[in-house]
């Protein structure tokens, strides 16, 4: 019997690794020709001041649909993107399309509008990397400072010395560094003392539970806590509901993002939330 089970459960890996290697390969086939294709979008998500719930920027983000794939998550095709060196080219994409939003919006409604971008390790640790930025800030007249690149502990990870070279770069034209996902990392405290970050963002595992788990409501106090003791400008990820916006207000958390304010918008739809606050 157990000779059975074995087999069977052998069986079962094989194919299940069996699938997961044709998927990948299939969404490694067709990222190849999305850019080409038009396939990629960039979405916008609003964040507010957590005290008066005004929009004051957006964090762009990547959404495919493609004709065989359907819609892919970023959570899939980004690690894919990453590991093939199409981020390079998908990554710039991101950047010239939010560049020229942030411009749009700075010009017609705001001129403090902020603008947060995802970037990837194998971007970051590009030679060119801080090149194109100038030139993108050179092509836009928007304010460095409105500009926050967000960044995963994995980038700080290889301790690469590109990387810092280009986080100190960065720092210098005056872009922001903001730390995304913050909590689900190893060394998240030696690398806020270590990197110049601007902006601490916690993540949204430690927000969703925040109104049943004292422990977690803990955690995030101390995170907000220890952000301004940093001197860091504090969001907090995935609100989603009333009750999560209220202790995160009590808590002086400075921004929030998430489905409570609205979902990742295409950029015209985003752009009438923005007019509709404005008008008022
Ligand atoms: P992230 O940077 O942490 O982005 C936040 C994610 O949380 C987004 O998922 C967003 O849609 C989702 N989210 C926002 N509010 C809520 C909420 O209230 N509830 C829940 N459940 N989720 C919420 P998305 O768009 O699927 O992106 C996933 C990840 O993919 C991003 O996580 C980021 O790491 C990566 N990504 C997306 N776009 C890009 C990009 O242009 N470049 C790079 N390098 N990575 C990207
Ligand atoms: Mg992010
Ligand atoms: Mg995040
Ligand atoms: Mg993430």
């Amino acid at each position: 019997h157990s000779k059975e089970q074995g087999r069977n459960t052998y069986t079962f890996f094989t194919d299940q690794m069996n699938n997961d290697m044709h998927r990948r390969l299939k969404v490694e086939e067709q990222l190849r020709n999305a850019l080409k294709n038009s396939e990629l979008t960039v979405y916008f998500q609003p964040f507010v001041d957590i005290r008066n719930r005004k929009i004051i920027g957006a964090e762009a983000l990547l959404r495919w649909y493609n004709p065989e794939l359907g819609h892919v998550t970023p959570d899939e095709f980004i690690p894919i993107a990453e590991q093939t060196g199409l981020i390079l080219s998908i990554g710039k994409f991101v950047l010239e399309t939010a560049f020229a939003a942030a411009y749009h919006w700075q010009t017609y409604f705001n001129r403090q509008f902020k603008i947060a971008i995802n970037v990837s390790p194998k971007q970051f640790r590009e030679n060119k990397f801080v090149d194109l930025l100038k030139a993108l800030l050179g092509q836009y007249d928007i304010k460095p400072s409105s500009v926050e690149l967000e960044i995963t502990e994995g980038v700080l990870l290889s301790g690469d010395l590109v990387i810092n070279h280009n986080l100190s770069a960065i720092n210098d034209i005056g872009i922001s560094i903001s730390m995304d996902d913050f909590g689900t990392g190893y060394s998240s405290l030696s690398y806020l003392r270590s990197y110049p970050f601007d902006t601490l963002k916690v993540d949204k595992s430690f927000i969703n539970d925040i109104t049943v788990d004292p422990g977690d409501l803990e955690l995030v106090g101390a995170a907000i806590a220890m952000g301004h003791g940093l001197n860091l400008n504090v969001v907090a990820e995935g609100i989603e509901t009333e009750e999560q916006y209220q202790l995160l207000n009590a808590l002086k958390c400075d921004y929030g993002q998430g489905y409570l304010f609205s979902k990742p918008l295409p950029q015209a739809e985003f752009e009438a939330l923005l007019e509709k606050q404005e008008s008022i």
